[in-house]
């Protein structure tokens, strides 16, 4: 690739950043980074009703947080801005200026209700549902005493019909092609002078020097129009790449009825960015068929349109859960006790304040948790024990403090525990190894018992380090205080 490459993606802010437009993002993103190019951040607000300034920041916000920085855009200015659509009136202005001056627009007085009546004839003839082209015939000096004489009228281009089909090669999809009879002579101007939507993402997309767009397929349909509008203009189109739909597991396209669709969301649960970014890269393309663990700078380094598929990608929950916990498990007991401080002081476990006096006992703590959960949001659960006197739940106690024997072993886990001298886990685990044989009973039994004594339920980290880290006194109180509830 020669030329400098300039992509975008241009979200709009109608609602929070999506996993589809996050992937999207994720595609523009690593082909800029790989080709050296350029990364744009266009605002496509200009659906007034449905824009607002609160979801264009949270975009912002869910693509630094997935570490997709852009080179352009809105907040960090650009040699092509503004990058907002609301903001590029004059450039619309101008390029429909350009439009009428080479002959390539022609104004429409048609009334919202002539073109509704025109609409149902043509369906009802089972014709081209298209505009019939009327005023394309009004002769020039005519339509421009309408004009100024007032007369409402919107700009429509004039399809060029002896073109010949608009075929391009879809950098995904192969060749793609639209006979010229299908397509309308659209509206690109509106009779309150703004822009439609293919009118402004064409202006836009040549304005800002973008070299490929690469964007859902939803918006193949528009890329015919879009090409014809570059031409009238007199420039030549960019490259495209379409990128199939995401599908949930029922093969319907991804909704709010499959779970969490927006990266704020993922955010939430306790996801990783590194593992949302891992996971999108390859929602559609893949390395070479097998990795599934893949860090940024290998997707940069090996990102190619090439290897985009044209099925449409299969979201899947579970591998996403699964490659959290990947990543967490990979993190060093400094990275984890960054990310579950907050998470601590969050739950109102731990106070801002602490954190430093008890890190080291935080660091002791990284391990036992990070090897046990997929998701940031386990933590709270598997740690409260630590931090509050927690009620034992009930279906650990009927499952294991009734069984006989509970209170027989947590009596003889106390006498073993109260003459340890060091209190860490290996003395700990030296004193309670031997009780199940000299009991006579199951270790799982015995263990469990003290399990549920100290942490409320059968779930938790390692019992021994849970031991260390609860400390000595809290351990004994807690032992102490379930055996009425245990069984002879
Ligand atoms: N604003 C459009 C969308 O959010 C994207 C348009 C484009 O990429 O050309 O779907």
């Amino acid at each position: 690739m020669t030329e400098h490459v300039r992509v975008r993606f241009a979200p709009s802010p109608t609602g929070h950043l999506h996993i589809g437009g996050a992937r999207t993002a994720v595609y523009n993103w690593a082909f800029a980074r790989r080709h050296g190019g350029t990364f744009v951040l266009r605002i496509e607000d200009t659906d007034p009703e449905r824009s607002t300034e609160e979801n264009t920041q949270a975009i912002l916000r869910a693509m630094e947080w997935l570490g997709l920085d852009h080179d352009e855009g809105p907040d960090v200015g650009g040699p092509y801005g503004p990058y907002r659509q609301t903001e590029r009136a004059h450039l619309y202005a101008d390029a429909l200026e350009r439009l009428k001056e080479r002959g390539s627009v022609y104004p429409c007085f048609c009334t919202p209700e002539e073109l509704e009546r025109k609409r149902e004839e043509a369906r009802a003839r089972g014709g081209f549902a298209g505009y019939d082209r009327t005023c394309r015939l009004i002769p020039q000096e005519e339509a421009q005493r309408r004009i100024e004489s007032g007369e409402p009228h919107t700009w429509r281009l004039k399809v060029p019909l002896e073109r010949g089909d608009v075929v391009f090669d879809d950098l995904v999809r192969g060749e793609m092609r639209f006979p010229i009879s299908a397509i309308d002579d659209l509206i690109v101007v509106r009779s309150d002078g703004t822009p439609t939507y293919n009118f402004a993402v064409a202006v836009d997309d040549a304005t800002m020097r973008i070299t490929h767009v690469i964007r859902g397929d939803d918006h193949i349909s528009n890329t015919p129009k879009q090409i014809l509008i570059y031409e009238a203009l007199g420039l030549e189109p960019p490259e495209f790449a379409h990128l199939s739909m995401i599908w949930g597991p029922d093969g319907k396209r991804l909704s709010k009825r499959h779970g969490a669709t927006s990266v704020e969301a993922y955010r939430e649960m306790g996801y990783l960015p590194v593992a949302l970014l891992n996971y999108l890269a390859l929602l559609g393309w893949s390395l070479d068929g097998e990795t599934t663990v893949i860090d940024r700078d290998t997707l940069v380094a090996n990102f190619s349109l090439e290897r985009v598929s044209r099925n449409p990608a299969i979201f899947d929950a579970e591998k996403l859960e699964w490659l959290n916990g990947v990543y967490i498990r990979q993190m060093s007991a400094e990275e984890f006790v960054e990310r579950m401080v907050p998470v601590l002081v969050e739950a109102g476990l731990l106070r801002a304040e602490e954190v430093a006096a008890r890190r080291e006992w935080l660091l002791a703590l990284a391990p036992l948790v990070s090897e046990r959960i997929k998701r940031l949001d386990e933590i709270v659960a598997m740690v409260r024990f630590l931090f509050e006197d927690v009620a034992i739940d009930d279906r650990a106690r009927e499952a294991v403090l009734a069984k006989p024997g509970a209170a027989t072993a947590l009596a003889a886990a106390r006498e073993a525990l109260s003459g340890v001298a060091s209190w860490d886990a290996p003395s700990i685990e030296a004193a309670l190894r031997p009780l199940p044989e000299r009991l006579g009973m199951k270790p799982k039994a015995v263990f469990q018992a003290l399990r549920v004594a100290v942490t409320g339920t059968t779930v938790s980290p390692p019992l021994f380090e849970s031991l260390e880290l609860l400390g000595r006194e809290r351990s004994l109180a807690r032992i102490e205080a379930a055996q009425p509830l245990a069984a002879e």
